[in-house]
């Protein structure tokens, strides 16, 4: 399998081949023929069987080769709107959303049963809740230079000025429509005022008032609600919401896109969107040979019980916009990755030797841990948690540093971490405990060789506490001895979320050629655009971003197509 990044060599080759896919592609956009006479043509007539023969040639894989194209009379139904939104998951819906209140027509397809809606903290800049609270403003410049320098560069300057300048009064419109469904916007403590780790916001949780959403456990309830509330605001202003209906084509007439062909239950269906059409359709991480192919990590070489990937995107939305000529975000792309809580706690990988400053964020713990071998790491600490914890919160940081759900006007407690993390870290068997070292070491499943290891650094970090920490260099404020049983133990999964990366947009969520020009009629919001994020996915500046942006240029976009 060919990836972008395992030698130089292999990077120009594999750069190559997608340029000249994307070129060809290009090309076929702008001699765009009509089929049949009557039918625009799909991007994939774009690619000539001559063109798959190349790529073919190279190696390159085959999502870069676009299917063939699907003849006119093959089309069972014909649909005309102003804009066409592929995938109804929280960028989708809220693209439809904003253009349905702009009084643009719009058909919204999705090709699952029930959109995918996963996540609860919602991350925008200065939005008005922030002063209800009396928290102090952002300072929108500082964090703009600060996001950049963490991405090194390698993200998009307008879509980074634009999501900080515009996120609070999109955050703003959203939790307004939010309290109008019944919920209460919470402001959540989880927000880390280290230098090193500064979290610039609070993110914001929706909370169910009394009958916005069943309390049946599932975090992701809100923003499932909020999904199908915008639906049906699409619907109420006379546009059309449709599930099952897979986007399988785009239509190019002319360079434009004009519109798409779907797949539904009832065959084929044209899809001509006069104003334009938003790609919507999520992640590729559960597309292997993207993954693969995109990405940095050896993902094989991991031991599933030390990594998941919980994506379920399988790129068809990059596809797509890949075969209309769009530009792709160069790789390595970005990758959203979560780790369990373990806050600075000694960690050691599977030879039971310590192996990283724990002083570390988020995802950057996790990057440190996907380098060991297997992947496979391990959190120690002893009963002495309780109280050292509130002592280490001002100090570290990263996304989770807190209880998860705290609000701001509520303590932090031992019962809340015992509630809201360690319960389901016990629950799954991550967390496991014992009275003595080696007894923990032998239920955490280590060799006996790794045992002695493991044992000898526990030691070398008691030493340390007392030294200073001369191996890695940790700040002494987040040293802690591991000497009173009971001894934890907590497998540290590493979850990938979902990828971040994606089709090469400007800050009106259009979609650029490999030449920088627009592609008129093609726009990609959510984790199907590109641009905002460079090296890892930036929880250490904006925590939320995530759905931060798919709100943010979901409802800018709607404004945008309407003029
Ligand atoms: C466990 C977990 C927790 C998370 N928590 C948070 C959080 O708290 N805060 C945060 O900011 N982010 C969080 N995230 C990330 C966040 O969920 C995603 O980044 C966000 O949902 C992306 O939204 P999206 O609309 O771009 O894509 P998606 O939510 O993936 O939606 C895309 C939709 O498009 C549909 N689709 C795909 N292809 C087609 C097609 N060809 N035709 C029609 N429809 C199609 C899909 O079925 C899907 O419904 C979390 C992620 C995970 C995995």
């Amino acid at each position: 399998m060919s990836t972008m990044h395992d030698t130089p060599s292999n990077t120009a080759l594999s750069r190559r081949g997608f340029l000249k896919a994307a070129a060809l592609s290009g090309a076929g956009l702008a001699g765009a023929t009509m089929l049949g006479g009557c039918a625009p043509a799909t991007s994939s007539s774009n690619s000539s069987a001559t063109s798959g023969d190349d790529l073919a040639a190279t190696g390159e894989p085959s999502f870069l080769t676009a299917p063939a194209s699907i003849d006119a009379d093959e089309i069972a139904e014909t649909v005309d709107t102003d804009v066409l939104v592929i995938g109804s998951g929280i960028a989708g819906a809220i693209t439809a959303s904003s253009c349905t209140e702009q009084g643009l027509k719009v058909f919204l397809v999705e090709k699952a049963e029930a959109p995918r809606n996963i996540g609860l903290d919602y991350g925008f800049v200065n939005p008005g809740i922030m002063a209800e609270k009396n928290i102090e403003p952002v300072d929108v410049y500082e964090v703009v230079r600060d996001h950049m320098e963490k991405s090194c560069h390698r993200c998009r300057g307008d879509k980074v000025y634009r999501f900080m300048s515009e996120s609070g009064a999109a955050g703003d419109w959203y939790l307004e429509k939010a309290r109008g469904y019944g919920f209460v916007p919470e402001v959540i403590a989880m927000k880390s005022n280290s230098d090193h780790f500064k979290n610039y916001v609070h993110v914001v949780e929706l909370w169910p008032d009394e009958g916005a959403v069943a309390d049946d456990g599932d975090w992701y309830a809100a923003t499932k609600a909020m999904i199908a509330n915008l639906q049906q605001e699409v619907v109420s202003g006379g546009g059309e919401y449709r599930n099952l209906t897979e986007a399988v084509q785009l239509l190019v007439d002319g360079g434009r896109v004009t519109g798409a062909i779907c797949k539904g239950e009832n065959g084929y269906l044209q899809v001509n969107a006069a104003k334009g059409v938003v790609l919507a359709c999520g992640d590729y991480a559960a597309d292997p040979e993207m993954l693969d192919y995109y990405t940095a990590w050896d993902f094989d070489s991991f031991d599933p019980d030390f990594f998941i990937n919980e994506s379920t995107g399988t790129g068809d939305g990059h596809k797509m916009g890949l075969w209309a000529g769009a530009a792709m975000q160069p790789g390595p792309h970005p990758l959203m990755t979560f780790m369990a809580y373990a806050y600075s706690y000694l960690r050691v990988n599977n030879l039971g030797q310590r192996y990283v400053n724990e002083d570390a964020g988020y995802t950057g713990g996790g990057n440190a841990q996907l380098i060991q071998p297997a992947a496979a790491s391990w959190a120690i600490w002893d009963d002495k948690w309780r109280e050292e914890l509130p002592n280490q919160m001002p100090y570290a940081g990263g996304m989770s540093w807190d209880q998860d759900g705290r609000r701001i006007q509520d303590p932090w407690t031992p019962e809340g971490e015992e509630e809201l993390a360690f319960s389901w870290e016990i629950e799954d068997g991550l967390l496991v405990q014992a009275n003595s070292l080696e007894e923990l070491a032998n239920v955490m499943g280590l060799a006996p060789e790794a045992i002695e290891t493991f044992l000898a650094t526990v030691k070398r970090y008691n030493e340390l506490v007392d030294a200073g920490d001369t191996d890695f260099g940790k700040r002494p404020e987040l040293m802690a001895k591991i000497e009173q049983p009971p001894f934890y133990g907590l497998r540290m999964n590493v979850e990938l979320g979902v990828s971040v990366s994606g089709l090469i947009t400007n800050a009106d969520s259009e979609c650029l050629t490999e030449a920088g020009a627009v592609i008129p009629g093609l726009y990609a919001v959510g984790n199907n655009a590109g641009g905002l994020f460079g090296i890892d996915y930036n929880e250490v500046t904006i925590p939320g971003i995530s759905l931060g942006r798919c709100v943010t240029f979901g409802w800018l976009l709607g404004q945008h197509l309407a003029k």
